[in-house]
Parts: structure tokens; sequence; C-alpha cells
């Protein structure tokens, strides 16, 4: 990479290769390639308002993908802001440890009581997603111990999910990518079959193919024995697996089968929750009964870093009568974050911004990604809410992919990136996630620069 040399003149004004270089020689990124980044430089995005990005060379983007999945109300809010200022003033930080709490937290948690499924009404804070599932782990072994069942230790996650990146996050889930990497999962946590109809279903229908892959968990729990399996986790929709939307026959199947064995449900409500699937949580989009729910992202619209593990009423009550609950983290509940979760719930109340999902925007996007379907490189579009998922194959019949997957899948972000529009890729499958005060406008923008990179995309695949 050149660095431009800065003059005289200009050296306050730090150029896109100056900061690409320091970032290079000082900052190690999360999920990346570093030495791809020190050869080409990494992308520097500078400001942000509503659902448009620009980065350091003043290029627009449309951000498709709300951030990581979470800036469900759009950037620029000043409601929130003023949330954080505020706090900052009266109360920059104090702890939730020994029987302390803090004004922002009791007001969160009642709001999350008032809008979490109705058997639930308690809240443990965590600061992030992957803390919340670690939360999960402690808290589900804990509870079968206060139940005299320590035997129950075992936790069944699904190939392909995602539950973070701490160890226990990352051996929740079920990436093999990231299991190569430091000997996950770690003992005590097994995988059963993913609803993956596009991808895994092969003749079945997708009705045979749900209930298949939600029989594999029946099949875990027998192999193990019932009496040593502690817990079932899984996301509603699996979001960084792919935007996989289970089949219809997917989920009663599942409950019926937790229900059987007497195990406890974990519904990772990471993405789901806060209004992406139309309903304030995937859970009440279909119609799960949760026993523990772990939430992060859209709870403060990513604006401050919180999350959180919604506990079932049956739950709460059992671990409270075990005594000290020895878990827990210096910036649990930060008032701060606290603060600006608070108002981010009421701003999607008071703006019927869940409702809009449901009946306006949500299915507006699904109609007009569904346009995109008879593109000849595209296999599937598929969604729920205002999440989508495409998926790109060289053959339409057979879905076989191109080879070496995953190029494809980069190739066509690439092309969007171009474009002026942010879409994330899964190995060939194009992921959205929008803010969810995405309008009729970003739409069209949206799926018009889409177009243009699957266009670009094919184009560049003939040519080969
Ligand atoms: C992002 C995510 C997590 C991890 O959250 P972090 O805040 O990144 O730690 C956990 N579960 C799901 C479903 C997620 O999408």
């Amino acid at each position: 990479m050149t660095i431009k040399a800065a003059t005289a003149a200009n050296t306050s004004v730090t150029t896109t290769q100056q900061w690409q270089r320091m970032d290079a020689q000082h900052h190690f990124h999360p999920f990346s390639n570093n030495a791809d980044i020190r050869a080409e430089g990494s992308r520097i995005i500078e400001r942000a308002e509503g659902c448009h990005l620009w980065d350091s060379d003043g290029k627009q983007y449309l951000d498709a993908f709300a951030g990581l999945w979470c800036v469900n109300l759009g950037y620029g809010r000043q409601e929130l802001v003023q949330a954080a200022s505020q706090q900052m003033q009266q109360l920059p930080y104090y702890n939730l440890f020994f029987k302390t709490t803090t004004t922002p937290v009791i007001e969160l948690a009642h709001e999350i009581a008032d809008i979490a499924p109705s058997h639930m009404n308690q809240v443990f804070f965590t600061g992030s997603g992957s803390e919340a599932n670690d939360t999960v782990f402690r808290m589900v072994r804990r509870y079968w111990d206060i139940q005299n069942q320590p035997e129950r230790k075992i936790i069944i996650g699904r190939k392909n999910g995602y539950h973070g990146s701490t160890v226990a996050g990352a051996s929740l889930g079920g990436m093999p990518g990231m299991h190569k990497q430091g000997d996950l999962p770690i003992a005590g946590v097994e995988h059963v079959d993913q609803p993956y109809w596009y991808g895994e279903g092969g003749d079945l229908t997708p009705h045979e193919f749900g209930v298949r892959a939600a029989r594999s968990l029946e099949e875990k729990i027998k192999a193990l024995g019932s009496h040593k399996v502690a817990a079932f986790i899984a996301e509603p929709i699996q979001g960084a697996g792919g935007v996989i939307i289970p089949p219809d026959s997917y989920w009663p199947e599942i409950q019926r089968i937790v229900k059987k064995y007497g195990i406890l449900l974990v519904v990772d409500e990471v993405i789901c929750g806060f209004g992406r699937t139309g309903e304030w949580f995937g859970s009440q989009y279909y119609h799960l009964q949760p026993d523990l729910m772990p939430i992060a992202k859209g709870l403060s619209s990513g604006y401050l870093p919180i999350g959180g593990v919604v506990m079932a009423d049956h739950f709460a009550e059992t671990l409270a009568k075990g005594g000290d609950f020895n878990h827990g983290y210096t910036y649990s509940g930060h008032p701060v974050c606290a603060a600006v979760a608070l108002e981010n719930v009421r701003i999607l109340k008071r703006e019927r911004i869940v409702e809009r999902v449901k009946d306006d925007i949500g299915p507006k996007f699904q109609q007009a990604i569904a346009t995109l379907a008879d593109h000849p490189l595209v296999g599937e579009v598929r969604g729920v809410g205002l999440l989508g998922a495409i998926e790109l194959v060289k053959d339409r019949t057979t879905r076989l992919r191109y080879p070496d997957e995953g190029s494809t899948g980069t190739l066509c972000r690439d092309m969007a990136l171009q474009d002026g529009l942010v879409l994330r890729a899964t190995g060939d499958t194009m992921m959205m996630s929008p803010p969810l005060v995405i309008n009729d406008q970003h739409l069209d923008e949206l799926i018009t620069k889409t177009k243009s990179a699957l266009d670009k995309t094919w184009h560049r695949l003939k040519g080969k």
C-alpha cells in the first residue's frame, strides 16, 4: 500500500491511506483476515445518518445490514444521544452486585418484562450477546443443581448455529470455522441438525424436512440419555448461519420434544428480538415457550453494548431459591447502556415500529426481494419481517453451487459495495437485515443496487 506524503498544509487532515496504514499497524481486527488488511487496507466508516453510512472518502452507502443486525432504529437518533449524555452526567457508572441496583436498570427490566412473552418477567443483564450465552451456560447448570438433578449437564446446540464468540458462546454455536480454532466445543456441548431445507432438504418437502431436522434432537437426547441433557439452545431464525428460515413444521416438533423430555428451551433472541420479525421476539413469531431468552443487539439499537438473559418465572424462582448466584460482570447493566436501551425500547413502542415491520414495511420488503428470485444467479430468496437471504447458485434446478464456495458471495458483496450498498455474505448466501426504520425510497435503492450487484457478479462469472 502506498502512503501519500502529507504536505505541510494538510497535516491536520488524515487521508484514507494514512488511516489505513495506522490501522494495519496497530489494530488487530475481529473476524477478519489481518494479512489481507495489511496488504489492502480496511474500509473506514466515518459517520452515519438514518439508514446511510459514509466512508473516509465521503462515499455514501445504504446500510442494508443495520451495522451487524443491530441498528434497529437507524443512525443519528438524538433521543438516544441525550439519554446517554444525561445518564453520564447523573451516574456514569455503578454496579449491580451485592444487592445494589440503579434506576435505568429497574426501568429497563420493567419494559422488557412488558414486551416479553407473559411467562417471562425477570432479566439478568450482561454487556453483550456472547456474555448472555455464557450466562445461559452457567444458569442452566445451576438450575439443575438446585433441582437436585446435577447429572443434567449437556447443552445441545445446532450445526451452523451462532451464539457468540466467547468460549461458551462459540461452543454452543455450530460454526466449524470457529470450532477449529481453540479446540472447541468444550465438553458438555453437543450439536444436532439445522432446519436448512434449501441446502440440506434434498427431495423432501419443507414440511417433511422440518420434522426430520427436529427429530435429530430427539435422537440425540435418546443417545445421550435424557437424564443427562440440560437444555436445547437455538435461534428462532439462524442469522449468521445464513438467515435460515425453519419450515413451519420445525418449531412445533421441537417444542413437543423439549416438553416430552423435560429439557429447558433456550431461544437466542439476539437477532430476532426487538422487532426484526415483526413481533417483539422471534419466540412470539413462532409461538414458542422459552425458559430463557438471551438478548443483545437491537436492545440498544447497537448505540451502546448491552445484553441480557430474560428468564421464565419458574426458572427465576428456582435460581433465586438457590441462594447466591456467583456470576456477574462489572458492566452487567451498565447504567449508561441501560438508559440508552430504555429509550430505544420506548421509541420502538411510541412510534409503533414493530407493528410497522409486521403490517407495512416488512411485507413490502419481502415482496421486493422476491422480485430478485428470477435472476439467473439466484437459487432461492427467503425471509421473514426485515430479514432476507438470497442464495447464489450455478444451476437453479440442481441447486449446484459455484466452485470454491464463498467466493461468489464475496464477489457479490464487493460489487454491492462498489455501488454503495452494504450486504453481508455467508458462503454464497447474501443476507439483508436493514434498520427497522427503512422507508419505501430506501427499499427502492436497496433493490436497484442489489439487482445491479447480482448482474455484475453474473457477468464476471460468465466472463471467466
Ligand atoms: C451476535 C449474536 C450473538 C453474540 O452477540 P455479541 O454481542 O456479538 O457477543 C449471540 N447470538 C446471536 C444469535 C447473535 O446473532
